[in-house]
């Protein structure tokens, strides 16, 4: 009997491409992704990776083509198709912002009233539009939106946005979020027990993979004087171990800190007497 495989479709060749990739080998799955190839089995877990353009995901996985896959949330949102959000994946982190040419005197959603916007969101602007009583125009085109202003093919455009460094060198300015978006991993809605144990599997490993990445270990020497203090600060996992130098009256620490408190903690570590602090990446942090 064939061996069941979960079918996961990820963006061949773009942004999300080598988030996509790394996320797949770091939660251990092997698999080769030879330029051109469109198709690949992993050699050590039962799942297939299908490469492909990120428009085409949502309705690949509505329709039973692949059992999950990776994209953004603007994408999704934008094919309006039944499938289920799984997980947020923290990659491919963009907003999708209405944009207006330097010298448009923006003042409020209203301005858009009448007025042309070029977008390869129609979906998503229209709604956005409706839900904020703006009756503009929307004009869809398949790509370089940007310049659709300096061409007079539009007043004002709906694009993607992350640096904002696109819109600043076609003259244009960021006036209006419309979504915030990430890369998000969806399934299919009726999966059946087997290809569930897979996935659910996968996302165990994703999740891990995720709580590293927030994380770091940190280890420091601490004057015994301080202790207390010092391990209110690190928490970790359950809590810090502390282990006696060689040296009297000192200790070594070691503790997980989360990447957004980080440079506080270790700011306050040091005010604390802390020495010889070491920082290192986690690789997999099983919760
Ligand atoms: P494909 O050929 O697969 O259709 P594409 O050209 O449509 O690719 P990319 O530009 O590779 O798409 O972007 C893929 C996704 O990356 C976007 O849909 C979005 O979710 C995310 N992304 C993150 N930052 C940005 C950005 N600054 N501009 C555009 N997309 C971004
Ligand atoms: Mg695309």
């Amino acid at each position: 009997m064939q061996e069941i495989k979960l079918k996961i479709a990820v963006q061949k060749s773009g942004r999300l491409s080598d988030d996509s990739i790394n996320l797949l080998k770091r939660c251990g799955v092997k698999f080769n992704n030879g330029l051109g190839k469109l198709k690949s089995e992993a050699e050590n877990f039962p799942v297939e990776i299908y490469f492909l353009r990120d428009d085409d995901i949502p309705q690949y996985v509505e329709d039973n083509v692949a059992d999950v896959g990776i994209v953004g949330e603007n994408v999704l949102a934008e094919a309006c198709k039944k499938v289920d959000t799984i997980e947020k994946l923290g990659f491919g982190k963009c907003r999708l912002s209405l944009a207006v040419p330097k010298d448009f005197q923006y003042q409020s959603l209203k301005d858009f009233d009448g007025k042309r916007i070029a977008t390869t969101y129609p979906q998503v602007l229209s709604s956005f539009f409706a839900a904020n009583n703006v009756t503009a125009e929307i004009h869809t085109i398949s790509g370089s939106v940007e310049i659709a202003p300096s061409i007079n093919l539009a007043d004002a455009i709906c694009d993607l946005v992350s640096s904002g460094s696109t819109l600043f060198t076609n003259g244009l300015r960021e006036v209006e979020t419309v979504m915030q978006s990430e890369a998000v991993l969806i399934a299919r809605k009726t999966l059946g027990a087997d290809l569930q144990a897979i996935l659910d599997k996968l996302l165990f490993r994703i999740k891990s993979v995720k709580a590293a990445k927030q994380n770091k270990y940190i280890l420091l020497n601490a004057p015994n004087e301080n202790l207390a203090e010092i391990i209110r600060l690190l928490p970790g996992m359950r809590s810090p171990s502390v282990l006696p130098l060689a040296e009297s009256n000192w200790s070594s620490v070691h503790s997980v800190v989360n990447e957004n408190d980080f440079w506080q903690v270790v700011e306050s570590l040091k005010s604390k007497g802390a020495e010889g602090i070491l920082v290192l990446a986690i690789d997999q942090m099983i919760q």
